[in-house]
Parts: structure tokens; C-alpha cells; sequence
């Protein structure tokens, strides 16, 4: 496990005294860590090594099953999306916490404790939350609710007001390049800054050539926006809001790219005042054909804008053709790049 170690200790600690709470909160941006710790919590639970180990053994039967999702008593919820059934599924439904709910009545099959992974928490609907709610009003004895989210002002408060919350930290660089070098070799290191913090994206850069095809078609669209006129600009942004049935998959894409380029533009503001610290030094040259022709100043409110407008999709429902042609028409052009990325 790649940060997140004092906060599994101590939970880890507790939890080998029996020290346990019924329902967690863990939140903190997306691929930082959230369903790692919240299945290393069901493994420091459920383990059967003597004496108990924080964050579990890794190696005992219980261990295992747990890492294969096999475990009878550990359950993890998710939005299921069945777009060519019923594409206004966007939500946790009640019927997976009723489901649930039964399950968690009855005593553990294996272990001591049955487990509850709810991910993302804020997906469930309006009805499967108050039904939640029971359940946090008056957990069974043996129950732990692990309720994980990126945005949990997004929760009923009083679902929030149960549970006992454990915001998850960005991660150093330092500790990223450690953990990339000891599962993937000291050429892994260079994905660690990229990151900025966040393991999950650092592990899906060292592992996986998609992952970073993706990356860099990513880059290339922000490259060839800021080098394309109005026309083409508009066509981008309705393409892109009307690209996804299912609109917190649009939503997503949407939040992944603002997340994205807000680093490409804090990068190009960083190069326009004469500093060395890239997120993503391979980009120099894109950065440093920015930095020659957009003010400091604008940059600097361009990177802090995404941010903003990525925060705005991701916890409000935003009319996102609306923000995208204002995204658009914030950009700033750069004929030097017009043309380069195709
Ligand atoms: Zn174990």
C-alpha cells in the first residue's frame, strides 16, 4: 500500500484491541487510496492470524479472500449501470441496501465482524440513503459500515452525523516513487510527481501503457483546444456534453479533464515565472510555448479556475454544455500551438 500507513495503523491498532467503530467516512479525491484502505480495514477485521496484524497478514485464507472479493461476510455496493436496460439507472438503488441490509441481520458466516463497503457513497439514491439510515441508526452488533466518497457535503447530514470520519491526505512524492520503485522497478520513479499525490494514478501510469496513452491523448486535446478557434472550440464543448447517455459519466470525463489540464496550466504558470517544477516535465515544451504568450497572471487564474469548475461538476449539477462553452471561451489561445497535436 502505496501512503495512507499512519491512518491504517492507528485504525489498525484499534481495531486489533476491538476498538471498532459501526460506520466510517472515507473520503479524500478520487485514486488516492479510499477502497485500498477500506479493504485493508475488512482485512485488519477479518484476519486470522494470531496475533492480529494492522492492516492484516495478506497471506491468511481470510486475507485472500478478501483481496478476490470472495469473503462471504465482506460486501461492497457499487452503482450499477445497465445502459441498454435502463438508462436512468445513475444510482446506488434501494433494492442493493435492502439486499444488504438482510445480509448484514443475520451473524457473520466466518469472521467476527461482516463488512460494508459503500463506493461512492454519494451515488446512492434518495431512497436507498434513508434506508441506509436505519441501518446506521441501529447497526447490528457485528456490522461495519465503510462509506466511501470523494464528496461527502454531498451526504445526508444526518447519514453524516453517524459515521466517524477519516479524510484520506494527499501523498508525498517521495513515498509514491518508494512504493512505485518496490512493486515496478527504479525506472517506475519518474510517474510519481505526475501524480501529485494521488497512488491510484501513479500505479495506473508505472503499470499500464493504456493508462498512459490515455494521459497523453488527454494532453493533446487541451494542446489543440488552446490552439483552435471559436468554431472548433464550440463544436468540442456540445460534442463533449452530449457525448454520454449517462451524464455522470459525462460528468466524470468532464472532471477528469479540467482535473487534467488545470495541472497543464498551474505547469505553464510555474514555467512563466521562471521556476523548475513540473508536474509533468515531458509537457516543457508545450508549457514554455504558454508561458511565452499567455500572461502569468492569466494563467495562474486559469489553473485556479478549472479547479473550480472541476469542484463545481463533481458537487453540484451543473449544466455542463453551459460551463464547457464558458471553459472555452476562458481559454486562452496560442497560435504557436495551433496545428500540433492532431
Ligand atoms: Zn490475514
Amino acid at each position: 500500500m502505496i501512503g495512507q500507513r499512519r491512518l491504517l495503523a492507528r485504525l489498525g491498532e484499534r481495531a486489533v484491541q476491538g476498538d471498532v467503530a459501526h460506520a466510517y467516512e472515507l473520503s479524500g479525491p478520487r485514486s488516492i487510496g479510499k477502497r485500498t484502505v477500506a479493504i485493508r480495514l475488512a482485512q485488519t477485521l477479518l484476519c486470522t492470524s494470531e496475533p492480529g496484524v494492522a492492516g492484516g497478514c495478506g497471506t491468511c485464507l481470510a486475507c485472500r479472500k478478501i483481496d478476490h472479493e470472495t469473503h462471504p461476510d465482506v460486501r461492497v455496493i457499487t452503482r450499477q449501470v445497465d445502459l441498454e436496460r435502463d438508462p436512468d439507472k445513475k444510482f446506488i438503488a434501494i433494492e442493493q441496501i435492502r439486499e444488504m441490509q438482510q445480509d448484514l441481520a443475520l451473524r457473520p458466516l466466518e469472521g467476527r465482524w461482516r463488512v460494508v463497503i459503500v463506493d461512492d457513497a454519494a451515488d446512492l439514491s434518495e431512497h436507498a440513503e434513508v434506508a441506509l439510515l436505519k441501518t446506521l441508526e441501529e447497526p447490528p452488533r457485528h456490522a461495519v459500515l465503510l462509506l466511501l466518497t470523494p464528496t461527502p457535503a454531498r451526504l445526508l447530514e444526518t447519514i453524516r452525523s453517524r459515521l466517524l470520519p477519516l479524510p484520506l491526505r494527499l501523498v508525498a512524492t517521495a513515498e509514491i516513487a518508494e512504493g512505485l520503485a518496490r512493486r515496478f522497478g527504479a525506472e517506475a520513479r519518474k510517474h510519481a510527481a505526475t501524480a501529485a499525490g494521488r497512488p491510484g494514478v501513479a500505479i495506473a501510469l508505472a503499470a499500464d501503457e493504456a493508462a498512459r496513452k490515455a494521459r497523453r491523448a488527454l494532453e493533446n486535446e487541451f494542446y489543440r483546444l488552446v490552439g483552435s478557434g471559436l468554431t472548433d472550440r464550440f463544436a468540442w464543448a456540445v460534442d463533449l456534453a452530449e457525448s454520454e447517455r449517462d451524464t455522470q459519466k459525462r460528468n466524470e470525463a468532464i472532471e477528469l479533464r479540467l482535473g487534467e489540464w488545470g495541472e497543464l496550466a498551474r505547469d505553464a504558470a510555474v514555467a512563466a515565472h521562471g521556476a523548475e517544477r513540473a508536474l509533468r516535465p515531458d509537457r516543457a515544451s508545450e508549457s514554455a510555448r504558454l508561458a511565452d504568450t499567455v500572461g502569468r497572471r492569466e494563467l495562474v487564474d486559469l489553473a485556479l479556475a478549472m479547479d473550480r469548475w472541476r469542484r463545481d461538476v463533481v458537487e453540484s449539477n451543473v449544466n455542463a454544455r453551459m460551463l464547457l462553452e464558458l471553459f472555452v471561451l476562458r481559454l486562452p489561445y496560442t497560435a504557436a500551438l495551433a496545428g500540433t497535436h492532431a
